[in-house]
């Protein structure tokens, strides 16, 4: 009986990265699509960012596994070998990360290739000619990379070599237009996916602006990266944040981190749930207490419950909040 040629194809979602794994298992070959969750994806709690490439990948009819990468990641973000692009994104680093895992995973998986939806020129610093070759060496799987879209284009791969696959199965895709995805798209019925690097935070501007100031006061650890993710954010002194909720949904995730802060709520009026470092003084709980009575519904005379530890909580009265400018000063991002 003829060997049933397998591989794992890294999926983000996205329109390029669904079709190229579309594109193989309609060739017969035996795909698992492995959508990496890093601590920078949009939700704050990781096990929602198994959505939506659930849905996405099984209304293509494609095999989908999660897999987590934190503590590696974060490691690449603090010192990324490539460098940032525009924001905090480390492309580069990030792609060979995920196509070392992706191997590591693949073979446990008795995979023969790795599959990208990688499209040549599409963005300027991890889909040039160079990059994509730097990126396999250093990843350590050169040769045994395919990317559907734009085969055509480059040398012929292991997999071509061996005859898995057939150079006529791939595309001549260049550039930044879409046009042609979205006709393969249609073609192949696949009507859902998510924007370009929709789902990652290191190339949001406001969320760069949080995280290289988190990295130069206190570094970076996965409950702070999550905890950006929410809320207004201040910097009372160099070791002491406070964190505002922005709304009802934002204060109950805020309560999740109670343990590891101290935890302010206004007791006498509407108002925002917030956080505040352990490292507090005195003098920079005032501080914290007048900056949230702003956000209070009724900011004057707001009685607070502040609470230090389990079986150590306070109230304090704040009369006035601080100035609106004031209030600003302290922002960050
Ligand atoms: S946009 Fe984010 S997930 Fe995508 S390659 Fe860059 S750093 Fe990685």
């Amino acid at each position: 009986m003829k060997e049933k040629i397998k591989a794992v194809a890294l999926f983000s979602g996205g329109l390029d990265s669904t079709l190229a794994a579309k594109i193989m298992e309609q060739h017969g070959i035996d795909v698992i699509a492995v959508h990496f969750i890093t601590p920078f994806c949009g939700k704050v709690n990781l096990e929602d960012c198994k959505e939506p490439q659930d849905t996405i990948a099984k209304e293509a009819g494609l095999k989908i596994v999660h897999e987590l990468i934190l503590k590696e990641y974060l490691e690449i973000v603090k010192h990324p070998k490539f460098g940032y692009g525009k924001n905090m994104n480390p492309c580069i680093d990030c792609k060979i990360l995920f196509l070392k895992r992706v191997w590591q995973l693949g073979q446990e998986l008795g995979a023969h290739f790795i599959i990208t939806g990688e499209v040549l020129d599409q963005r300027p610093m991890s889909q040039r000619m160079e990059a994509i070759k730097l990126i396999e060496e250093e990843a350590g799987v050169s040769g045994l990379v395919v990317r559907p879209l734009c085969g055509k284009f480059l040398p012929p791969t292991i997999p071509e070599e061996k005859g898995w696959i057939e150079r006529e199965w791939l595309l001549n895709i260049r550039g930044r237009s879409r046009k042609r995805q979205l006709e393969l798209a249609q073609k192949l019925g696949i009507k859902n996916f998510t924007q370009p690097a929709g789902g990652c935070l290191l190339t949001d501007p406001t969320f760069s602006i949080r995280l290289r100031e988190l990295m130069e006061h206190e570094g970076l650890d996965l409950i702070y990266v999550n905890l950006l993710k929410l809320g207004r954010h201040f910097r009372l002194a160099d070791n002491v944040r406070l964190v505002v909720g922005r709304n009802q949904v934002e204060n109950s995730h805020l309560r999740q981190f109670k343990d590891d802060f101290v935890f302010i709520e206004p007791l006498n009026t509407k108002g925002p749930d917030a956080l505040l470092s352990k490292e507090a003084s005195g003098e920079d709980l005032g501080l914290a207490l007048k900056i949230v009575a702003r956000y209070c519904d009724d900011s004057t005379n707001v009685i607070f419950k502040i609470r230090f530890s389990k079986d150590k909580s306070q109230e304090i009265t704040v009369e006035e909040p601080l100035p609106p400018q004031e209030v600003e000063r302290y922002r960050i991002g």
